[in-house]
């Protein structure tokens, strides 16, 4: 029997406990189907469900599919409440994911005290879902997002034969100004350099992440290795030029970028390739005297 309808089977004693259950390519972005023997791309975007134009941001289906774990997720879309379950499974050697949704506006039964009005726990499910996805210290993408968007845009791209370019910033001596000025300004620094690298990039088709303490992860769709350096060096002469005042301090501080262009035929969820090698561009800068973009 087809793994996809032995799913069903299984599941059809529990027909009241979801409204929607479907297959899904989650690196695809695709919904699945079966005919005869043959597991096929439904022309369907998985997103089209919650009628998104375009991918989901925190998207358990990429992290069920990674973490080879069942995940579930609260969600809330025009004024109803959502639970939402991930599972990977291996379907024709091909590891896919079964969503199951269920509608629970009515059926949930939260404990979260008296006085608590739909809006608010609506917030809060918002909220849970953007936590999970943020560094908490510079609110700019955490690396848990990095893990779940990379591989998605790395696929994107290629499917599309659209280059895409990845930028990794570390700051240059970044002890030193924890020295100087004490961890609390440091932080303060971190911040300041959170909201200069977001003012850098097209709201919507590109982001920015918190790939590690002082290390910042700029991934540009659509974009080649000659305009990514040239962001890059932008980067880098404006953190240069402009000195921060934090905390009613002066702070001069230069950073080193790495720059990658990712191109086309990976076929695979595998990304770490892709780090590498923009790790490598960094150390480059490093090691050329710092403040240099590679
Ligand atoms: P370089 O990169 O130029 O080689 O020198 P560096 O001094 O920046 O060296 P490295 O990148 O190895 O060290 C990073 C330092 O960043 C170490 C740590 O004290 C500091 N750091 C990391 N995370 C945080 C944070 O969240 N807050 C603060 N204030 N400091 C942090
Ligand atoms: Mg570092
Ligand atoms: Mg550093």
């Amino acid at each position: 029997m087809q793994v996809f309808e032995f799913i069903l089977d299984k599941l059809e004693i529990f027909e009241k406990m979801y409204d929607v259950i479907r297959l899904v390519d989650p690196a695809r972005k695709k919904v699945l189907d079966l005919k005869g023997h043959q597991l096929f791309e439904a022309d369907i975007p998985c997103y089209k469900l919650w009628k998104e134009r375009q991918l989901c941001e925190n998207c358990i289906s990429i992290r069920a599919f990674i973490e080879n774990d069942t995940i579930y997720r609260l969600d809330y879309k025009d004024d109803r409440i959502y639970i939402f379950t991930a599972i990977p499974v291996v379907v024709e050697q091909k590891r896919v994911v079964v969503e199951i949704l269920k509608e629970a506006t009515n059926s949930l039964v939260m404990g979260v005290g008296e006085g608590v009005r739909g809006a608010e726990i609506f917030t809060m499910i918002e909220d849970m879902n953007r936590i999970a996805v943020t560094d908490h210290l510079t609110e700019l993408y955490n690396r848990r997002y990095i893990d779940e968007r990379l591989p998605v845009d790395i696929l994107n791209a290629s499917e599309k034969k659209e280059p895409l370019s990845i930028i990794l910033a570390d700051l240059d001596f970044f002890k030193d100004i924890n020295d100087t000025y004490g961890h609390i300004t440091g932080d303060e620094v971190l911040k300041e350099i959170a909201k200069e690298l977001k003012g850098h990039i097209r709201e919507g088709k590109d982001w920015v992440a918190r790939y590690g303490g002082e290390e910042f992860l700029i991934c540009l769709a659509n974009t080649d290795i000659e305009a990514a350096k040239k962001m890059a060096e932008k980067i880098r002469s404006n953190i240069e030029q402009n000195e921060l005042i934090v905390n009613g301090k002066e702070i001069h501080l230069t950073c080193s970028l790495g720059v990658h262009m990712i191109c086309g035929e990976t076929d695979d969820m595998n990304f770490d390739q892709a780090i590498e090698l923009v790790d490598k561009q960094l150390y480059q800068a490093k090691k050329s005297g710092r403040n240099i973009v590679k």
